[in-house]
């Protein structure tokens, strides 16, 4: 099946007479006919659900769904994008461990792995992920156990040589977990390019429509976990019965493991009902993802030619140094959102979204609904000035989420926005 028709088919299958949309199954439990059956569930010798924080009908659906839209052998649906990144890390990282991540990501993930990962013992580098592999080398430690960047960098919009990072931390015999939020499966696939592990917050573009925070963690399966750094994958696991995760479900460890013991013990499951939200906007992520570039790339066409804006980000502009990667990994389009710096900084940038009239001014992106963001004074808050100039931001950045209005009306809205500044 090509992408679209997964989007619509995959991980749901009704037989004869079931009903023809995925349901909500809005039940914590399951009834099993004999304790026998009971106790082979939690020996794990069988199939099936136990509890809805570890795993529930309409978000397996879902989590199939995904994981054939990434091409990995399973997936486990998380309560928001931060739980999948620090779920993704705590399934193979302990105190004492370190790991390398790209310095263009999210402000909250940033947060989360130089701070929060921090006080749990657990050490991050940030690398300057357009180094040379030579470079990049330099940042491993024997006790390294993990790369992570994202596909397109939040809000940066920097785009990642994933093949070199891939390669890099296969050298180093430890897995490249890749953040593909704003990319999502329809415009790059990184499993296909050597990524072990994909996490999405799918509050973005899956859901598409601003209606509930959720995240994904993708197992490609093919990382070999048996080289001598993850014992917690290949040694018993006695809050688990003594058992085995790479004997007892082979390639599919990880995110086995991921489920039956991290979400056990967190418990930030899905509800049903947002997984059946989740699963609507996935039916028409390809059409909506085509609409949001074709857009996006008119509007950074547009804000380039204005001499009230400094530079803008955003990877089929000519001239663009992430353009030959974008041809690489995204040629079928680099998302919906563009950020963009206006001449005159923060005050500027002030002026330019007060007088948008169709754009919003809100905590979010990548919505049908064309939304604006200045980074420097929310999302990227928290950060340190020499943070913010490591994640590609200026006082004057402004990201733009280009919607799937009429092209006409967002430009108008732009003029708008630019004629308010002197
Ligand atoms: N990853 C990226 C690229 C994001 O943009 C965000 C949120 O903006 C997250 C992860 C965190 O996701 P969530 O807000 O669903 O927790």
């Amino acid at each position: 099946m090509k992408i679209e028709t997964k989007c619509l088919h995959a991980g749901y299958e009704p037989a004869n007479g079931e009903t023809r949309v995925l349901p909500i199954y809005q039940s914590t439990t399951y009834k099993y006919d004999s304790t026998d059956h009971v106790g082979k569930l939690f020996d794990l010798s069988v199939d099936g659900h136990m509890y809805s924080r570890i795993s529930n009908p309409t978000v397996d659906a879902v989590e199939k769904k995904i994981a054939a839209l990434e091409g990995g052998v399973g997936a486990l649906c998380t309560t928001s994008g931060q739980a999948a990144s620090l779920i993704s890390m705590l399934n193979i990282l302990s105190a004492g461990d370190h790991f390398i991540s790209a310095s263009t990501i999210y402000g909250g993930t940033v947060n989360l792995f130089a701070v929060t990962l921090k006080r749990l013992g657990i050490e991050c580098t940030f690398v300057d992920a357009s180094a040379s592999e030579d470079e990049l080398q330099k940042a491993f430690r024997p006790n390294t156990k993990a790369v992570f960047g994202e596909t397109i960098a939040n809000p940066a919009i920097a785009v990642l040589d994933i093949e070199k990072l891939a390669r890099v931390a296969h050298k180093n015999d430890v897995p490249f977990i890749i953040d593909n939020t704003f990319a999502t499966p329809v415009l790059c696939r990184p499993i296909e390019f050597g990524a072990d592990i994909v996490i999405h917050s799918t509050t973005k573009y899956m859901d598409g429509h601003a209606i509930q925070v959720g995240g994904v963690i993708v197992d490609s399966g093919k990382f070999n976990w048996n080289n001598g750094k993850f014992p917690c994958l290949c040694e018993r696991d006695e809050s688990y019965h003594g058992i085995v995760y790479t004997e007892h479900f082979g390639a599919a460890a990880y995110i086995a493991k991921a489920r039956v013991q991290l979400m056990r013990d967190f418990g930030a499951y899905p509800s049903a009902q947002d997984a059946f939200l989740l699963n609507l906007g996935l039916e028409t992520l390809p059409l909506r993802i085509e609409r949001h570039c074709k857009n996006a790339d008119t509007v950074a066409h547009f804000l380039a030619q204005s001499d009230k804006i400094e530079f803008v980000n955003y990877p089929t502009l000519v001239g663009n140094g992430y353009k030959e990667l974008a041809e690489k990994y995204l040629p079928n389009g680099a998302s919906g959102v563009i950020s963009f710096s206006v001449k005159g900084g923060r005050d500027n940038a002030v002026k330019f979204m007060d007088a948008l009239q169709l754009a919003s001014i809100v905590v979010h992106v990548a919505d049908i609904r064309t939304c604006v963001l200045h980074p420097a004074s929310s999302t990227h808050r928290q950060l340190t000035d020499e943070q913010l100039v490591g994640a590609g931001i200026t006082p004057g950045l402004i990201r733009l989420s280009v919607g799937l209005e009429n092209i006409d009306d967002i430009l108008s809205d732009i003029k708008l926005g630019l004629d308010a500044i002197e």
